[in-house]
Parts: structure tokens; sequence; C-alpha cells
């Protein structure tokens, strides 16, 4: 018998035994499920933690409420409350069966049966649970032996299962790169291939999370690789290529040796080709936020020459000069060393410093104050006493074009 190592981290939270006394734990109303079962016999951490339950949505609220734990109802339509708990939340979704669906959505019924639960979640290692009291597994479809073998398959037939939600062919790709390093199934494989054109029919929103997702896995190469290959990015970015997935490659590397995290919309900047306005029109096509566009944009825009890190971080901000260093093949990773701890700081002098060394009030006031901006720049961020000087010779630069 499989059981979930009773030690793991997040089976502990505070507020944990709790929320499942409130679901009727002991009489074997709720499991846990997906990620968090999967990841937990791995060994690996977990961050967000699934439970499925045989209790209806609105019966799981007032439980919730009863036992003064904060619920919100996130997708009460489609089964789902969220319990707010001190390290993080916990998706609580009813016991469902898909009865239509239609590429993008599916209409659902609640039922008691475990296995027809299982039976329309996505592949076989996500459809395992674990009894929260004994860590027993339950797997109705062979998950286990897959994990084991890191072999991803589809709960039943590829095709059938991709045209029930288009999405699964952007989460097969993700799941096959964090566990799938053996044995390709060329079915699975060539039923995403054949309907790689479907992903238009989704909200670019699901597409740009999956993918980001997808992107942010520690090692998405040999997927990105087989995606590529299939022309699966093809309808919805047609400007990947394969030189994408080597930078891709590269990038990874640099961030490992930089001793950096990976950052998805910095991966996504390297599979794109160089190019700032393809980025914006790639971010908007995305619907990505103005915030994630704007980093797209800066981390591939050509760089002026001569620029020291800091001057670099200075004008874009310390985020956008790490992308653009890690980027930067041909760059020093020891650049980003300069970086380090290093918070660009705030030019120590205003407008009013400069009329107070004389210069009249007026469009030159601004004018100045950037070329005692610029040269504090160029001498790599002096103290204010520095700049104090560079004022006076600025000053008196432009009182004497004036005369
Ligand atoms: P992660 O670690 O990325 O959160 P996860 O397995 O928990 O992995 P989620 O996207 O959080 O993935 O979904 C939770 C579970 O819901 C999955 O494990 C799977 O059982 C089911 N699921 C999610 N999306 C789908 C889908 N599109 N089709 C079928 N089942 C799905
Ligand atoms: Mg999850």
């Amino acid at each position: 018998m499989t059981v979930l190592p009773p030690e793991a981290e997040w089976r502990h939270r505070p507020g944990m035994d709790g929320l499942l006394k409130a679901l009727d734990v002991t009489d074997g109303k709720a499991r846990f499920v997906g990620g968090a079962v999967r990841d937990g016999l791995l060994g690996l951490p977990v961050n967000d933690v699934d439970i499925a339950t045989t209790i209806v949505p609105h019966d799981v609220l007032d439980r919730l409420n009863a036992a003064g734990i904060k619920a919100v109802p996130t997708g009460i339509d489609h089964g789902t409350i969220t319990a707010v708990l001190a390290d993080g939340p916990v998706e609580i979704t009813t016991l469902r069966q898909d009865v239509s669906t239609d590429g993008r959505r599916a209409t659902i019924a609640y039922t008691e049966n475990w296995r027809d639960d299982a039976a329309r979640r996505d592949f076989t290692i996500n459809a395992l649970y674990a009894d929260p009291l004994t860590g027993e597994i339950s797997d109705y479809f062979g998950g286990i032996a897959d994990l084991d073998a890191r072999r991803l398959r589809f709960i039943g037939d590829a095709s059938a299962r991709i045209a029930e939600d288009h999405l699964r062919i952007l989460r097969y790709f993700r799941f096959l790169a964090r566990y799938g390093d053996n044995e390709l199934d060329s079915c699975a494989y060539d039923a995403c291939v054949a309907a790689a054109n479907s992903l238009m029919a989704l909200s670019r929103e699901r597409i740009a999370d999956e993918l980001l997702k997808l992107l942010v896995v520690a090692v998405p190469v040999h997927a990105l690789t087989l995606m590529v290959e299939g022309g699966i990015l093809q309808p919805v970015l047609p400007e990947v290529d394969m030189a994408g997935v080597v930078r891709v490659e590269a990038l990874i590397r640099r961030e490992a040796q930089a001793g950096l995290t990976g950052a998805a919309l910095r991966r996504l900047a390297a599979l794109l080709p160089h190019d700032p306005t393809l980025a914006d029109n790639v971010g908007a096509r995305l619907k990505l936020s103005n915030k994630a566009r704007k980093r797209l944009i800066v981390a591939l825009e050509p760089a002026p020459e001569a620029e020291t890190p800091r001057a670099l971080a200075y004008r874009v901000g310390l985020e956008g000069a790490i992308d653009r260093l890690l980027l930067a093949q041909d760059q020093s990773l020891s650049a980003l060393d300069l970086l380090e701890g290093w918070t660009p700081p705030v030019l120590p002098i205003g407008g009013g410093a400069l009329i107070a060394r004389g210069l009249p009030a007026g469009p030159d006031v601004a004018k100045a104050l950037q070329a005692v901006q610029r040269r504090w720049v160029a001498e790599d961020f002096p103290d204010a006493e520095r700049v104090g000087a560079i004022a006076d010779q600025i000053v008196s630069k432009f009182q004497r074009a004036r005369q």
C-alpha cells in the first residue's frame, strides 16, 4: 500500500486539522488530491493544496463558516470553495463529473463516486487521492506506477480528452517538462500535434497562464523542442522557433550559473525573437498585464552602447537590468555582481538646489538637472557632496551660456 509521507510540511500547516475536521474526514468525506498528492509522493515541496470532497459546495461553505475558517466561493459554480489558511489557500472541490464539454468549458454534475471524479481529471499522476488521516492513496488509473516510471499518461484516449478541453495540450507539455523524462507516449504527442489548431479557440489568458507555468519549470527545453517540432505554438505564437528554444536553454544555464531562480517572463523573452515591437505585440496577444508587457519590452530593447550595469539598472530598474544581463549571452555574468545588494539610488539633489545656486527659474532648470543626473550616473552615483560640486559646475556652465 502506498501512503503519503506523514511528515510532509503542508499536512501540518496551521488550520489544516480544523479544516479537515470541518469536512468530516473521519467519515471519509474528503481527500487530498492533485499536485499536493503527486508532489508529496515525490518528496517535492508543495504550495497549493487541493481537497476533493463528497460534500456539496454550499454545505462546504456553511461548515467552514461554522468552524470560523475564512471561506471564499472562488468557483462555486463548478464546485470550488477556497479556504484561506495562514500559510496559503486550500481549494476544496466537490466531486464532479463532466456532463458535456465543448473544448473550452464543461457542464458538470456533482457525484459521490470517487472514481468518476478521477476519470474527469487529465493525467493519471494528477488523479491520485490521499486519505488525510492515514495517508492511504487511492489510485484508479495506475498513476503511482506512472509516477514511478516518470510516464505522463492521459486518463483514457488522448484525442478524446483533448477534444473535451483543448488546454490539456499545453498541460501535457507542462507536466511532461516536470515529470516525464522517460519514454514519450507517441499517441498522446500525436494527438496534441493533430489538435494544435484548437488552441485558437481558448482564451488568450488561459494560454498565457499555462505557457508561463511551462516556461518556469526547471528544465522545459525538451518539452519546448517537442512543441516547436510539432507546431504546437504555431497557431498562437508563430514567431517561436528552434532558435528561441536554444536561447531559452542558454538563459537557463546562465540563471543557474548566477544562482538565480528562473523567471517565466524572462524565459518568454528568450523564446521570442530579439524585437521589442514584436514582444509588445505578443504581450498584447497573450493579454499580459501592463507590467508584464513592459518587462518583456525592457528585456528585448536594444542596449545603448557602453552602459555600465548600474547605469542600466538605474534606467530600467533592477529587475529589467538582471533580465537583460542574463539574456545577453556575450556579457560576462560578473556584471551581475555589481548589482548584488545594490538599489538604484535617487538623485540627491533637486531643481530648487540649482536655483539656490543662481540658476534662474525656467526651462533651464530641468535641462541642468538632467545634465547633473547624466554626470552623476557616468561617475557611478557619487554621494551628495560630489553631486553638489557637479551642480556648481553645471550651473556655471548654464550661466555662461546665457551671457
Ligand atoms: P500544480 O503543481 O501546477 O498546481 P496541479 O496538478 O495541482 O499542479 P492544477 O492546475 O492546480 O494542477 O489542477 C489541480 C488538479 O485539477 C490537477 O491535478 C488535475 O487533477 C485537475 N485538473 C486541472 N486542470 C484540469 C484540466 N484542464 N483537465 C482535467 N483535469 C484538470
Ligand atoms: Mg495545484
